[in-house]
């Protein structure tokens, strides 16, 4: 999986290692499968389209709508995949910014390539607790802060990520020992799986479009972004 080390692979070359009903497996791949709130990546292998990326059983399953064999190109739908990393970088620091602030944990998200929203535990997100948050954003963006990824030991890991932001990760099974770091400089750690920009200036503006109540303990937040800066 290409995509755990640098997330701006938009083309690769890889070898069929098997096949299934309606998919192929790689011996690498740039595509990011369905997962942690992250659409799939769509896109092209040897022209041919791919469809959607799914994990399962250990293998990345590219699903294709005709026979691919052999060696393969593949390419990323870029125009898809780009914002999907810019919103995901965002939403990690939304969540940041929500829990230094306010203590609210994210308790689920989804991105979309125009938009995103993240779920809290929290019972409101007033009109200031709003303003504070997008000003908070934006400011970091200003800031242009680096985004790094490493791996590193699930114990080291536990040492170092603030026990509210790993809620997600404690769901992976205890056998899993490697684990996967975003780190904002200065702002927030957090283990995640999927794919980043790496600078913050990447990301752009943050505006609230909505604040929805889902229960007891639970506010939703619905954000989209202006353009950032192009890579
Ligand atoms: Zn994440």
């Amino acid at each position: 999986m290409l995509y755990m080390k640098g997330c701006y692979d938009k083309e690769f070359d890889a070898d069929v290692v098997s096949e299934g009903d309606g998919y192929v497996v790689l011996d690498r791949t740039a595509f990011y499968p369905e997962g942690g709130g992250q659409p799939t990546d769509k896109g092209w292998l040897n022209g041919v389209v791919v469809t959607k990326v799914r994990k399962k059983d250990g293998e990345v399953r590219h699903y294709v709508d005709a026979p691919v064999t052999g060696k393969v190109h593949g390419k990323i739908d870029w125009v898809e995949r780009y914002p999907h990393m810019r919103y995901h970088t965002a939403q990690h620091l939304i969540s940041a910014i929500m829990l230094d602030k306010y203590g609210a944990e994210t308790c689920g998200n989804q991105i979309h390539a125009d938009n995103a929203r993240l779920d809290f535990t929290t019972d409101n997100i007033t009109e200031d607790m709003q303003a504070f948050v997008a000003s908070r954003f934006n400011e970091i963006v200003d800031q242009s802060v680096p985004v790094k990824i490493f791996m590193t030991t699930r114990e080291e890991m536990l040492g170092m990520v603030d026990e509210r932001r790993r809620k997600l990760f404690e769901r992976i099974p205890e056998s899993v020992q490697d684990v996967r770091i975003i780190e904002i400089e200065g702002v927030d750690k957090c283990p995640c799986a999927g794919t980043h920009v790496a600078n913050t200036a990447e990301v752009g503006h943050m505006t609230i479009t909505g604040i929805m109540n889902k229960g007891s303990d639970k506010t939703r937040l619905v954000f989209e972004l202006a353009q950032g800066q192009k890579v």
